[in-house]
């Protein structure tokens, strides 16, 4: 009979330090990660550990040794031999957040190779790649060697993030999902990390949104996310910063997978609502100056009236197989939302907004359901907007009209009608962090 090695550690006193308070040493942060990824430490032991870990938190020591040792149980991309230096952005996600679509030709123009490993949507936030399959024929999943040449070649790609990289957090995460404990905040910031600094992006850019359509409810704690995970960023050699951003009211005027990309080819036409435009440009430019190849705010946005992001972002979409100029979904049933009186919009919920979405079917409630390519809302006016009663506030597209009575439940209570905006939805960006 052979004999068991015995453990390095025992998951119990582990759980026990972190619940009296205590600092974790390296070496029992590296076993209990290696250990729960491999199936020696229970669910459950995991389950308090994460809960101590909420309640009594982590110093920066930890939570980099932490993300460092997630980043261990996968592979780690390097971009070293391409042509280009690296850049990527990571959005903490929010309503109508197309902003990647734009942003990664944009940025790609510059001689900057953006390497945008995405994933798909889960709740009332949407997911790039449920987006972008809104096109025919465009293909998510590249091999590492496709998206090498692709990047190599026309500077940006966006496509679903492997297995391999970081698949502690996989685990972890779905285990956060079910114990209540995914918000907390060492715990959100070496899982959006591990994964980011295991992609080997040169540079980084982190979109923390604040408000009700964002995970992060107020501006104290996406301050301390934001500057959590600019710490992990630099402590791993990626140079990071961060801007807090407005998640009180949706992103631009679509929500929803064909709709946003409608609207992102749009701003690359040189057109758009100004707040994806200004938020592309704002991100681009940190993208570029954190890459180390510092572009004027003006010049990047010559960049999409030109055309130039343009013939960048076409030759993206073809790259994977993706048709240009084949007509996107569009749902085979709409309905309108009319103001019911005269006014200024004041307010415009995200949550409310997105939750409507995603009820029209937009979003999945599951990871394994499909999304409709066409379900979303159209909106029609903005806070700070002029309406007059009776105008059509926004659209709602669904193929599946039984849909339509819960989601006007929340898109009818989502908007205010005052004499003036409300200041909080109309800023676009709090504060930047490095
Ligand atoms: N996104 C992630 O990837 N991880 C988290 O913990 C939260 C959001």
């Amino acid at each position: 009979m052979t004999s068991q090695p015995t453990p390095q550690f025992d998951a119990v006193d582990i759980i026990r330090a972190k619940r009296d308070h205590q600092v974790l040493t390296a070496d029992q942060i590296n076993w209990v990660i290696n250990a729960y990824t491999d199936g020696t430490v229970a669910d459950y032991q995991m389950a308090a550990l994460n809960m101590a870990i909420l309640l009594n938190g982590m110093n920066r020591e930890e939570i980099s040794t932490w993300t460092n040792a997630m980043i261990h149980t996968g592979e780690r991309m390097d971009f070293s031999a391409l042509q280009f230096p690296t850049s990527d952005k990571h959005s903490t996600g929010g309503v109508g957040d197309k902003i990647t679509l734009p942003l990664a030709p944009l940025v790609a123009v510059f001689d900057v190779a953006v390497p945008q490993l995405s994933g798909r949507g889960l709740g009332h936030t949407g997911g790039t790649l449920d987006k972008l399959e809104s096109i025919r024929g465009w293909r998510a999943a590249l091999t590492n060697d496709e998206m090498m040449r692709q990047l190599d070649t026309i500077g940006a790609v966006i496509c679903q993030a492997g297995s391999g990289l970081a698949p502690a957090d996989r685990k972890l995460y779905a285990l956060r999902d079910v114990t209540g404990t995914v918000e907390a905040i060492p715990l959100i910031a070496s899982s959006i990390m591990s994964k980011k600094i295991a992609e080997g992006t040169g540079a980084l850019v982190l979109d923390v949104k604040v408000g009700s359509g964002a995970f992060m409810k107020n501006e104290q704690d996406a301050r301390t996310l934001a500057q959590t995970m600019v710490d992990l960023g630099k402590d791993a050699g990626v140079n990071t910063v961060a801007l807090l951003t407005n998640m009180t009211t949706p992103l631009g005027r679509t929500v929803g997978n064909a709709l946003e990309v409608r609207e992102s080819v749009e701003v690359l036409a040189g057109g758009g609502p100004t707040d994806v435009v200004d938020l592309t440009v704002a991100l681009a430019v940190e993208m570029l100056a954190a890459a180390g190849k510092p572009v004027a705010e003006d010049e990047v946005r010559a960049a999409l009236q030109d055309g130039r992001a343009m013939d960048k972002w076409r030759q993206m979409i073809a790259a994977q197989d993706g048709d240009n100029d084949a007509p996107l979904p569009v749902a085979a049933e709409q309905q309108q939302i009319l103001a019911p009186e005269s006014g200024v919009l004041a307010t415009l919920d995200a949550y409310d907004v997105g939750v409507a979405s995603w009820r029209l079917g937009a979003g999945r409630a599951r990871k394994e359901d499909p999304v409709q390519a066409g379900a979303g809302i159209e909106l029609h006016a903005k806070p700070g907007d002029t309406v007059t009663a009776g105008q059509p506030l926004m659209t709602l597209h669904t193929d599946t009209p039984e849909r339509f009575e819960r989601a006007l439940e929340t898109a009818g209570k989502s908007f205010t009608i005052a004499e003036q905006a409300d200041a909080s939805a109309t800023t676009l960006i709090y504060d930047r962090i490095s």
